[in-house]
């Protein structure tokens, strides 16, 4: 596989930070690390861009990044902070239907929660246009010249999906790994892994927990995400080892051509 870039288009949890309404010292945080939108990343190789989910604020994402044109999209699951910005894929659908790849369980809730979209014709303002294709656990698919792995992982009492492309896997929203999924961890140089705050949380890791789950599958390096307003960037940063860090809005990370699996 070709060598590939790794945008986060937000790094947030569900509410993003700052918080509405809230006067804690992250929101209202003077350094750009604290601001963070609702968790999403964007894989480009030079010739297909892939995007993996579509919060909320997805519109807002696709104009700081310059985002002009997509290949396909991925979702993990059907929360609204990593789904509700469907609507937005009207403008990357117009010339043709985008391929969209979720679980059997996010075809369900585009069904129910945005079944507009598969209507077959636009009313007022149009529609997107997709063409939707069930992923199955643990079958690599070819996606715009991407191989794509689906892992299901735990979040909660649900199993969503992380996504192994070569040797990088994105796995936001995880409070656990079932142990049919753990094979798939291993060799991983670049993770991506979701985690919350310090103390603990029924759906999400903690940094500790996060951080011993990453150790536990010898990740070359790691990336937290989906973290939430307990956590100051420079803090949390500076007390990882050295092969951990805390991911912030716009950066971008080179995943290099030895990632063969
Ligand atoms: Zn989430
Ligand atoms: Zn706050
Ligand atoms: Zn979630």
């Amino acid at each position: 596989m070709n060598p590939f870039s790794v945008t986060f288009l937000g790094t947030g949890t569900s509410h993003g930070i700052p918080v509405i309404g809230c006067s804690c010292p992250v929101c209202f945080s003077s350094d750009p690390h604290d601001n963070r939108y609702r968790s999403s990343i964007l894989l480009e190789d030079g010739h297909h861009t892939l995007l993996i989910d579509t919060t909320p604020e997805f519109r807002l994402q696709a104009l700081r990044s310059s985002l002009t044109s997509l290949d396909a999209v991925l979702y993990t699951h059907d929360h609204a902070d990593h789904f509700n910005g469907i609507d937005d894929l009207r403008v990357f659908s117009k010339v043709k239907a985008l391929p969209v790849y979720c679980s059997g369980e996010v075809v369900s809730s585009i069904k129910d929660r945005f079944g507009y979209v598969l209507k077959s014709y636009d009313e007022a303002g149009g529609i997107p246009h997709l063409q939707l294709h069930v992923l199955e656990p643990y079958q690599k698919v070819s996606i715009a010249g991407f191989e794509v792995l689906p892992i299901p992982i735990r979040h909660g009492c649900k199993l969503i999906l992380a996504f192994r492309i070569g040797n990088f896997i994105y796995a936001t929203d995880s409070s656990g790994i079932p142990p049919e999924s753990l094979p798939y961890f291993e060799d991983v140089d670049t993770l991506v892994l979701g985690s919350l705050r310090y103390r603990p949380h029924p759906t999400h890791f903690s940094v500790d927990e996060a951080t011993a789950f990453a150790t536990s599958v010898g990740a070359k390096r790691v990336y937290l995400t989906h973290l939430c307003h307990d956590i100051s960037h420079s803090k949390l940063d500076s007390e990882l080892p050295s092969h951990m860090h805390v991911a912030y809005d716009m950066l971008t990370i080179t995943i290099g051509d030895n990632n063969g699996q």
